[in-house]
Formats: C-alpha cells, sequence, structure tokens
C-alpha cells in the first residue's frame, strides 16, 4: 500500500499533467487563429504528450494499489502575446513542473518509498527534454525576431514535429 501522503501528491500532480495539455492546447488554439499551423502542430503534440505524463502517475497509482482521485483542472489563459512571449511561458511552465517532480522526489526520499523514486527517474529525464525542446524555441524565435519570413519558416519546420 502506498504512503498516503505520496498518493495525494501523486493525484495532484496528475491534475497538474492534465493543466499542461490543456494550456498547450490552448495555445495551439491561439496560433490557429492566427494561422500559424506548424506552431500549433507542434503545441498539439506537446499537449498530447502531457496526457501520457498523466496517465502514467494514474496506471503507477493504481499498480501500487493507491486510490486515483482526479482534481478539478484550472482553466489556462486563451491570449499569449508574441510567439516569443507565449514560448517563454512554456519553458517557464515546465520549469515549474521541473520543480514539482523534484518535490515529489523529495518526498519519496523521505518516506524511503524506493519503487516512486525509481519511477521518477523518468520523469526527472523527461524533464531535462521538455525545457531543452521548449528552450531551443524560443532561441529560435529570438533570432527571428520581427521578421515575418522567419517566423514562416521556423512555423514550417515546427509543422514537422512527429507523434514520440
Ligand atoms: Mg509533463
Amino acid at each position: 500500500m502506498i504512503d498516503s501522503d505520496i498518493q495525494d501528491a501523486i493525484n495532484t500532480q496528475i491534475r497538474n499533467e492534465y493543466y499542461s495539455s490543456y494550456l498547450y492546447l490552448s495555445m495551439s488554439a491561439y496560433c490557429e487563429s492566427r494561422n500559424f499551423s506548424g506552431f500549433a502542430n507542434w503545441l498539439r503534440k506537446q499537449s498530447d504528450e502531457e496526457l501520457v505524463h498523466a496517465m502514467k502517475f494514474f496506471d503507477y497509482l493504481n499498480d501500487r494499489g493507491g486510490r486515483v482521485v482526479l482534481e478539478s483542472i484550472e482553466q489556462p489563459a486563451s491570449e499569449f502575446g508574441t510567439f516569443l512571449e507565449m514560448f517563454e511561458d512554456v519553458l517557464e511552465h515546465e520549469r515549474e513542473v521541473t520543480g514539482m517532480i523534484n518535490n515529489l522526489y523529495d518526498l519519496a526520499t523521505s518516506k524511503n518509498d524506493q519503487a516512486t523514486l525509481v519511477m521518477l527517474h523518468w520523469f526527472i529525464e523527461e524533464q531535462v527534454e521538455e525545457e531543452q525542446s521548449a528552450e531551443a524555441v524560443v532561441e529560435q524565435l529570438k533570432l527571428a525576431g520581427d521578421n515575418p519570413a522567419a517566423l514562416l519558416i521556423l512555423d514550417r519546420e515546427l509543422g514537422g514535429r512527429k507523434e514520440e
């Protein structure tokens, strides 16, 4: 039986992953509304990935004999300013998620819950990738600046992102 504090924290993290999915889906819709379908595609794939994260926690809690209790998901923003501002928000959000995963790791350490620590290793590695991929887009957007041609090239490039 899993420790009840860890169970509660995992339930909250399921909600956090769903919120991430919702946030990126909202960003995707914003890009569609501005006719940048490549940015929209990248964010939609990102949104899909967050659902995979949520389900990993969901399955883990069930496997450990815990009780999944779904929490309500906050409404995300619908306006995101420039694409640079929006991707800076993505990066900032992923850094916050990294902090949440680290807090979960600290909790599992304090409870001496080895199985949860091993499960979290996957997420710790994943967060390195998440931050790195968001940072790469931020850097490219900084280079593009206000140049419409550069933005369109970047849009086309991000449109090529496939399912992981
Ligand atoms: Mg995630």
